[in-house]
């Protein structure tokens, strides 16, 4: 049965009230490298920048869109909480309600894709949302920010990246939030899209998309957005499984297990998943950087065969991170484990529009 559902359900209609002049572009701070700037007599890098600093760095902006800040937060993107991400998904459909062009989000990179993700499956809008951020601060030689921020608003701006979901634009490239992975811990090409490549490029402030996803998948979580925690448990060489049945997870609602390869666990682990998925939904995922779960391959105990036959939910083409993310909504708004396997099996490839409603 539905029920009410947050301010975020969509579709999300746009308004009237920026529609004259230069394209309206919100652009929400959330702090992050983009914001640090190095603190005196070599004390480090922290963050000390505000949005309105951010766009005072690339005064071309004013000749695509007119943009507008909103400082939220001002912290390493280790420290954003889930209540951070929600508020700001809520105020994103404020934004695009009231008839803002596109939207911009400029946060740290070390959770940058889950952040993306997120809003990815909340905001049901055709409006490009684009998370940006940068690799070097804005102290050191060559920062990346004020070029982020550039092309972010451009694909914000364009006609050619509606409809696409939420977007994550760095080094000129236009990835897809549902694809894209933080792959190297300092490389300004860290950001990249293992599965598919990026989805396009931004050329001369020109936004080129070459390649648009199939589908889209949406959650709408109830008015009262239940706290679910959900557990992200690594397998390793020589794992015995301890983390599995550690009293730590009694508090979480799902795991989900970032397992070898196309979904295999040690043999001695078998058991301890199965107890698991007895009390909580488990999703297995894969610990590389993505690729689809097997299904019929590998026969041997802890194969995926052997996990399938145990009930074991497997994560389709979602990595281990995205995963995560995946579950912990899907649990908010209230699936079961036919409709959880159900996002995880189509949720990348659906053409059209998959939503999950909110269930009483
Ligand atoms: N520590 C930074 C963060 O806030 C890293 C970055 O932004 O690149 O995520």
């Amino acid at each position: 049965m539905s029920i009410e559902v947050a301010p975020v359900r969509g579709p999300i209609a746009a308004g009237e009230e920026f529609r004259s002049g230069p394209p309206r572009i919100d652009l929400f701070a959330l702090g992050g490298t983009i914001a640090s700037v190095s603190k005196p007599g070599g004390a480090g890098a922290d963050v000390g920048l505000t949005g309105e600093d951010l766009i005072g760095a690339v005064p071309a902006l004013a000749n695509i869109a007119s943009v507008h800040v909103h400082s939220l937060r001002q912290v390493p993107s280790g420290d954003l909480t889930m209540a951070d991400v929600f508020a700001l998904a809520d105020e994103i459909a404020q934004s695009i309600a009231k008839g803002v062009r596109g939207v911009v989000v400029t946060q740290g990179t070390d959770t940058l894709e889950e952040v993306a993700f997120v809003i990815d499956l909340l905001v049901d809008s055709d409006a490009p949302i684009v998370v940006t951020g940068a690799m070097r601060n804005a102290s050191l030689p060559g920062a990346d920010g004020p070029a982020n921020v550039m092309a972010a608003v451009a694909v914000a701006a364009s006609e050619a990246a509606r409809g696409l979901g939420a977007l994550v634009v760095l080094n000129d490239e236009v990835h897809a939030a549902r694809f894209v992975r933080k792959r190297h811990a300092t490389s300004t090409a860290t950001f990249g899209s293992p599965l598919t490549g990026p989805l396009g490029q931004v050329v001369e402030n020109r936004v080129r998309i070459l390649v648009r996803p199939p589908g889209r998948l949406t959650i709408r979580l109830p008015r009262s957005r239940p706290t679910v925690k959900v557990a992200l448990v690594p397998v390793t060489l020589d794992d015995e499984g301890d983390l599995l049945s550690s009293e730590a997870l009694n508090s979480y609602q799902g795991a989900v297990v970032a397992a070898f390869g196309g979904g295999h666990v040690p043999r001695r682990l078998v058991s301890r998943l199965r107890s698991l998925s007895e009390r909580v939904p488990v999703v297995i995922a894969t610990r590389t950087f993505g690729g689809e779960m097997l299904r019929s391959t590998y026969a041997y105990p802890g194969g995926e065969m052997d996990l399938l036959a145990q009930g074991l939910i497997f994560a389709g083409a979602y990595d281990a991170l995205h995963a995560r993310i995946l579950l912990q909504l899907l649990l908010m708004a209230g699936a079961g484990r036919d409709a959880i396997a159900r996002a995880f099996d189509e949720g990348m490839t659906h053409t059209g529009h998959l939503i999950v409603e909110a269930q009483g």
